[in-house]
């Protein structure tokens, strides 16, 4: 994983705190907006979208279902036609696609997109698994506990680390997974929305939280879960991996 892509990943579950965005040298400062696909619809594999730069190795492009990275969730890869998509960023609300090989459209073409849908979604399950696990964490630790930087969440699990009094000890663990599994079962929607102030939101059943990520639409979808205890952070600090079937 690039450096870069810690200095993009900042916000999660936390509309208050800045996203740290790293500016592109080279970015076109004209450019508008890419408007959000992957937020009108999560499950949105392919798309059709105009070129609106090509430059060294990214493009820009009207409209894009490729999610840039940020509170925590990593970016998608996929393609763009016949290239290979291996990053997104975002600067500002312009989304950058970093690719591999040689474009054969223009600057005004219109152009395919397809997102690597079996990794998106697995992301889509830990990152919905991700909020219900660290909504119980808090209710079980109460005040021991604080939440530790941003968390990561990528197609493998989701991890969080947390500024803790004492070592986690197995049961109490134990008791947050019965409990994130107790509320996947009974299948609630999972609703997103943006806010006039531009905040995107999450909400399932009595969990609600910002964050501007991408979700499944019903937490059965996410299927039992497991917790464990990541390698330990650093002094005074525990890490919870989580991981969906
Ligand atoms: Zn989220």
């Amino acid at each position: 994983m690039s450096g870069g892509y810690r200095a993009w990943s900042k916000v999660r579950d936390s509309g208050s705190r800045p996203e740290v965005v790293r500016r592109f040298k080279s970015g076109p400062p004209h450019c508008m907006d890419t408007l959000k696909l992957y937020w009108q619809d999560p499950y949105m594999r392919a798309f059709t979208a105009r070129v609106i730069e090509i430059k060294d190795d990214y493009i820009v492009l009207d409209q894009t279902a490729f999610y840039p990275g940020g509170g925590g969730q990593i970016y998608d890869t996929g393609r763009i036609e016949d290239l290979i998509i291996f990053e997104v960023k975002k600067d500002n609300e312009i989304i950058y696609h970093r690719f591999k090989g040689t474009p054969k459209f223009s600057i005004g073409d219109k152009i395919k997109g397809e997102i690597d849908w079996e990794r998106r979604y697995r992301i889509m399950k830990n990152h919905s698994a991700s909020h219900i696990v660290y909504y119980f964490m808090l209710k079980v630790y109460g005040e021991k506990i604080k939440p530790y930087g941003s968390g990561l969440v990528d197609e493998i699990k989701d991890r969080q680390d947390y500024i803790v009094d004492d070592s986690f000890d197995v049961e109490k663990i134990r008791d947050v997974e019965n409990l994130a599994n107790e509320f996947i079962e009974k299948g609630y929607e999972i609703k997103t929305w943006t806010d006039e102030n531009g905040i995107r939101h999450w909400v399932s059943g009595e969990i609600s939280m910002k964050c501007a990520g991408t979700h499944v639409k019903n937490t059965k979808e996410i299927g039992e879960i497991k917790i464990e205890r990541g390698k330990k952070p650093g002094r005074g600090k525990e890490r919870i991996e989580t991981f969906t079937s």
